[in-house]
């Protein structure tokens, strides 16, 4: 059997996905992976990438990750993927960042 033989062509697929999802609403990796059925790190890299596509690099639209107990917002954080615990309180219960595309 043949090794995946177009790995750029599934990726921009992936990535297109990406796109049409933020559109439909916010998103996170863990949403991403699920509905793509790829692992949550993969979904993340992935996203990195969607976000950085020029077509809609403008209009996305962040909510940063945040603290369910103290209610901490992770606004400095430039990592797609879930902080495993909150900085202020020591928690691990935090809510994953998510992104969506905001449609003129
Ligand atoms: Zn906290």
């Amino acid at each position: 059997m043949k090794k995946d033989k177009e790995p750029r062509e599934r990726n921009a697929t992936i990535r297109r996905d990406i796109i049409e999802l933020m559109k439909l609403g916010p998103v996170t990796p863990f949403d991403l992976s699920g509905t793509l059925r790829v692992s949550e790190r993969e979904a993340a890299f992935h996203l990195a990438h969607a976000l950085e596509s020029p077509s809609t690099k403008y209009q996305i639209e962040v909510t940063p990750a945040c603290c369910k107990s103290c209610g901490f917002v992770f606004r400095e954080r430039k990592k797609i993927s879930k902080p495993s615990r909150c900085p202020h309180c020591k928690a691990s219960r935090v809510e994953a960042a998510s992104y969506y595309i905001r449609m003129p």
